[in-house]
Parts: structure tokens; C-alpha cells; sequence
């Protein structure tokens, strides 16, 4: 069982004035990065930020740092390091730049824990050796869970740290769960919003543009899950992630179709009762969850009215159409490595389209030849992830002529 859900409320865990808990932002210039940066703003009293991480914005990174006084920054685009480091080191913050000080910085005693927000594969290995390095995680980045998430959960369960949940279908579920430890599971309902070109066919679909693309209707997220939201391969990856997550069965886990994003994701007990958490699409509001946990904090965020939204509805998704979804679910059914190969395959198909080089409906294509050319392993180690991401994504590449 995932540990976070066992910790009793502590009480004092923040907000008790002198013991701020330490947060380590890793993709501080990113959507989530800087909605997390507006919670801590708002909530100075009960956190402080001591790392922040960015891959080549450091423009950004810089103006971040000045303003909250990290005790270190990383920039991963090594060009980027000089000016950085002029920028910063007269106001005594250390500078680390490269691949490898991402991991040096998640192995540092200086944070309690880790908003895990960068984006894509390049998440997971920070994320294991902060797990290694006993702290906490707030995980934004489903990658870590789809790619190794046996690996990662195993981890987290032996050094005791919890994996608290960003996304906010699985901070709904997360929330739900709160109280019921010994209560089993019958399935959990992740909702989806269904994206900008929902109950489109693929004759619409086929001349989808980038700019259309990444116009999602009530989130306003980075580009590369924008796009995954649009070709419904987002909720693909949640399945998985939610499977980790909260040790599920495959069958356990339902996506409904729910475009006013107002139910974030129900769960379902043995007894038939359903529980769901409500409230309006703002990411501040997991993020703020996670990071407090197991403390509700007030705010000031707009709120849900029922006497104002006319309906919720819902429907089944279109796998038919939105085929990203059913391959997913394949992976998801047959696990081993074949996650990690579609996840892999789905991050340069995104970002060839993302580049105009392949049409909104070839993303599906490249991922799923790139599944049948890689070979499948059942129980993969670290390494043969590591191998199969890299496998998958040199074949994909080669398919966009990358
Ligand atoms: P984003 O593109 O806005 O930001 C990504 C961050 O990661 C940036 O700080 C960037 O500098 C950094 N980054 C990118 N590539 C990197 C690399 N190779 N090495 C190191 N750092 C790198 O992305 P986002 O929308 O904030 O999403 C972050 C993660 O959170 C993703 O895994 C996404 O699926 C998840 N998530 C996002 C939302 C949302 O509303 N944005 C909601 C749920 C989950
Ligand atoms: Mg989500």
C-alpha cells in the first residue's frame, strides 16, 4: 500500500510557524512548477522553497530564485550556466547546471520534499533518488509511474515515503481513500474532460493543427500533455499511474468521459458506494493538497456553485476514434515493459507534432508500431526500462526521421 495513504494526521506537520516544510520544486518554470510557487507565495508561513529546477528557461529560473532564496538551482542546459550563476551567486545561491545535477540535487538533505513536475521520462530518475534520499513526493509527473512504476512504488514502500498524488484525478482518488484504509477497492472512475476535440471523428481529426491542439477547454497545462489531453493518450497514461498509484487490477480502473472537469475522479467501494471529489479545474488546489497533506489548508480559490452550473453529465469514451486511449490500455493490460515503450513512442510522436512534422492522427501510428518492434520483457529490472525507453525512442525517432 502506498504509504502516504497510512500516515495518521500528525497535526503539526506544517503550520506549526517555526517547522516550514522544505519544498524542492523540480520544474519550476513549468505549469505546475509555477502554480506551486503561487501556493507557497500565499502559504509563506508554512512553506519554503529551497530547490528549483528548470531545463533551459533560465531566464525565468533566475527571476524565481531572486524572489524565494533557494539554497540551490539547477539549470539543466549547460549553456545556460554562466549567465545563471552571474545572476545568482552574488545572492548566495548555489548553481548546478547538467543532466547529472538534477540528480545531485534530489540527493541533497536540504528539502523535505519533492514537487516532482518535470515533464516526461526526464522525471524519473530525480524522483527515484529523492526516493532513495527519503523524501516525501508530490508527484505531478505520471511518466515516473507509467515508465517503472513497480520499481518506484517498491522503493517508496521500502524507504517509507510517500508518493502523494498532483494529478487531479488521482488527488481525487487520493482524497477519497482518506479513512478507509481497510477498505477494499472495487474499482476507481477517472474522469476525463475529453479534450478540445471531443465527439470529433477522425475525418475532422486528420486535419488538426498544433495551435487547435493545444487548446485544451478547462485546463490550462503544458504543451505536452495539452496535446495528450486532445488525443485522450493523457487519460492512457493516468490508468497506468493510477494502477501504481493504488495497486489496482487493469479491470479496476474506468474512464468516463466528464467535459465539465467538475467530478475529478470517483471511487467506488465493495459495498457499492461511490465517493467522488468535486470542485472547480484549478491545479492550485492538488497541488496546495499534496503538499499540506494531511492538512486542509483554507484559500481563496474561486468556488464550485451548484445553483450557477447548469449539468454534469457524462459519457463513454471513443476509443474508436481516440485510439491512443485503447493502446494505452493495452499497456496497461499487458504491462512488463510495453508502458514504457508507449510512453516513450507517445513523447516523440507529441513532440514531432508539436514540430508539424506528422499529423494529429500519426502520432497513433508511430506509437504503435514502435510497440510491436520493441521486444516485450515481463518483469523488466531499472535497466531494461532505462533500455526500453531509449529502444523505443530511437525507433519512433527513426519513423519521424528525427
Ligand atoms: P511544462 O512543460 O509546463 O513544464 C515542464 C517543466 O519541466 C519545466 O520547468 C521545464 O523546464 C522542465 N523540463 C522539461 N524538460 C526537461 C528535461 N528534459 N529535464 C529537466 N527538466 C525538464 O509541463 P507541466 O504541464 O507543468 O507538466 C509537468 C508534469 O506534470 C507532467 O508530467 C504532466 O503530465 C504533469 N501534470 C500536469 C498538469 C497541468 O495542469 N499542467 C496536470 C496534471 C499533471
Ligand atoms: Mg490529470
Amino acid at each position: 500500500m502506498n504509504p502516504a495513504i497510512q500516515q495518521k494526521p500528525s497535526g503539526n506537520q506544517v503550520g506549526a510557524g517555526e517547522h516550514r516544510k522544505r519544498i524542492a520544486i523540480f520544474g519550476s518554470t513549468g505549469s505546475i512548477g509555477t502554480q506551486a510557487l503561487d501556493v507557497i507565495e500565499a502559504n509563506s508561513d508554512k512553506f519554503v522553497v529551497t530547490i528549483l529546477t528548470a531545463h533551459s528557461n533560465h531566464q525565468l529560473l533566475i527571476e524565481q530564485a531572486l524572489k524565494f532564496r533557494p539554497y540551490a538551482v539547477v539549470i539543466v542546459d549547460e549553456t545556460k550556466y554562466n549567465a545563471t550563476r552571474q545572476a545568482l551567486s552574488s545572492a548566495g545561491i548555489q548553481v548546478m547546471a547538467g543532466e547529472q545535477a538534477l540528480e545531485d540535487a534530489a540527493a541533497l538533505d536540504k528539502y523535505d520534499m519533492m514537487l516532482a513536475a518535470i515533464v516526461g521520462f526526464a522525471g524519473l530518475k530525480p524522483t527515484l533518488k529523492a526516493i532513495e534520499n527519503g523524501r516525501s513526493i508530490a508527484l505531478a509527473n505520471k511518466e515516473t509511474l507509467v515508465v517503472a512504476g513497480d520499481i518506484v512504488m517498491q522503493r517508496a514502500v521500502e524507504k517509507r515515503t510517500p508518493v502523494i498524488p498532483v494529478d487531479s484525478e488521482h488527488s481525487a482518488i487520493f482524497q477519497c481513500l482518506v479513512g478507509e484504509t481497510r477498505n477494499r477497492i472495487e474499482k476507481i472512475v477517472l474522469t476525463a474532460s475529453g479534450g478540445p476535440f471531443l465527439g470529433k471523428k477522425p475525418n475532422y481529426l486528420v486535419n488538426v493543427k498544433r495551435e487547435h491542439a493545444l487548446q485544451h477547454p478547462n485546463w490550462n497545462m503544458g504543451a505536452k500533455i495539452s496535446i495528450d489531453s486532445a488525443t485522450l493518450m493523457n487519460k492512457g497514461l493516468e490508468m497506468i499511474e493510477a494502477k501504481w498509484l493504488f495497486n489496482l487490477k487493469p479491470e479496476q480502473i474506468q474512464v468516463v468521459i466528464h467535459p465539465q472537469s467538475i467530478i475529478h475522479s470517483m471511487v467506488q467501494f465493495e459495498d457499492g458506494s461511490l465517493k467522488a471529489q468535486m470542485g472547480l479545474p484549478d491545479m492550485k488546489l492538488p497541488i496546495q493538497y499534496a503538499m499540506a497533506f494531511p492538512q486542509r489548508i483554507p484559500n481563496a480559490f474561486p468556488r464550485f456553485d451548484f445553483s450557477k452550473s447548469a449539468q454534469l453529465s457524462f459519457e463513454p469514451p471513443d476509443i474508436k476514434t481516440f485510439r491512443n486511449l485503447g493502446i494505452a490500455m493495452e499497456a496497461l493490460y499487458k504491462g512488463g515493459n510495453l508502458p514504457a515503450v508507449l510512453n516513450a513512442a507517445n513523447e516523440i510522436s507529441v513532440f514531432g507534432f508539436l514540430r508539424n512534422r506528422i499529423g494529429f492522427l500519426d502520432m497513433t501510428e508511430v506509437i504503435e508500431r514502435t510497440m510491436q518492434k520493441i521486444p516485450f520483457i515481463a518483469k523488466p529490472t531499472l535497466e531494461e526500462y532505462f533500455e526500453s525507453d531509449a529502444e523505443a525512442r530511437n525507433f519512433a525517432a527513426s519513423l519521424l526521421n528525427l
